[in-house]
């Protein structure tokens, strides 16, 4: 039997309607993306990011800054953000340039307008089980199991890759939710092992195809984070044929890809509620 397709694009049109009834309840919601360079790939992220922010109604704004921008003249600029009333949600896209240390501008944002929840007191907030700004992908990835009923109290959940962007905050939230989970990596000795015991495997690696087939149990559910450009075009990490094993699994391109962008949305609402004083953020 094969598995029935978690897609994201269905759920992910909900949310972001959503997220337009949210922009208009509150009549302004103002968002800023901040690209350090001309790196290609980043500026396809945000032209979709600002597409989709202005489809719901945000007030967008595209901050291009030259690549030789300097750290401090970086930071100079998130200081004015970070104060403007204007400014909701602030993204700064990352990968910068060499010359500006990236972990001094995620600590510069202010963390409850930081819309990717990198900041470390939004990751802080999360490993302490009382999440606050939580980085869309995870949230993406929680929203179609949840879509799709899939039970996790008690389930064995396997996540391969560890970055604190997706991996780990995956593990934090499967782990919220009751499941037992393994969190495997580059090191981890006999993967095929730790994910035929998974009941759900999150695969966030980027490694086309690293998930074969005879990796994964009969019947378990399999979300594939990874988003590798091929010759064969854009693949994930899981190999097709999973598909044909799993009874749950999200298609690339279109599962946790367009999930990513509504969640980021929903981030930036959130946002919102907490610079009018509509939620506490922590602390
Ligand atoms: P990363 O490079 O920061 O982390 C990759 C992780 O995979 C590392 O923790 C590493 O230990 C692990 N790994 C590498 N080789 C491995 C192996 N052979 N076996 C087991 N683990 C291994 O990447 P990332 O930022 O977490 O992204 C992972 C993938 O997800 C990429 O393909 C990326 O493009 C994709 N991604 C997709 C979205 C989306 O919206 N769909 C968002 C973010 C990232």
């Amino acid at each position: 039997m094969t598995a029935t397709l978690m897609k994201g694009k269905p759920l992910a049109e909900r949310i972001r309607s959503e997220v337009a009834d949210e922009v208009g309840r509150m009549g302004h919601i103002g968002l800023v993306t901040v690209l350090v360079g001309d790196d290609p790939a980043s500026e396809v992220y945000i032209r979709l990011k600002h597409k989709a922010a202005t489809e719901a109604g945000f007030d967008a704004t595209d901050l291009r800054l030259p690549a030789a921008t300097t750290e401090e003249e970086l930071l100079a600029k998130l200081a004015e953000l970070n104060e403007s009333p204007e400014i909701d949600a602030i993204l700064v896209q990352l990968p910068l340039p060499g010359q500006i240390d990236e972990a001094k501008v995620i600590r510069a944002v202010a963390p409850a307008k930081d819309v990717d929840g990198f900041h470390p007191l939004n990751a802080g907030e999360l490993y302490l089980g009382r999440p606050a700004i939580v980085s869309a992908t995870p949230r993406g990835v929680m929203a179609l199991l949840a879509e799709h009923k899939v039970e996790l109290d008690g389930a064995r959940a396997v996540v391969i890759g560890r970055s604190a962007i997706v991996g780990k905050p995956v593990m934090h939230l499967l782990q919220q939710a009751n499941a037992t989970v393994t969190l495997c990596h580059s090191h981890t000795k006999d993967l095929q092992r730790q994910t035929l015991d998974a009941d759900v495997i999150v695969a966030a690696v980027g490694v086309p195809a690293l998930v074969s087939p005879d990796m994964v149990r009969e019947r378990a559910v399999v979300v594939d984070v990874g988003m590798n450009r091929t010759d064969a075009g854009l693949v994930g990490d899981v190999d097709p044929g999973a598909l044909e094993v799993a009874s749950l699994m999200t298609p690339v391109p279109g599962g946790v890809g367009p999930m990513t962008i509504a969640c980021l949305l929903e981030n930036a609402v959130r946002c919102a509620r907490y610079r009018r004083g509509e939620l506490a953020y922590p602390g």
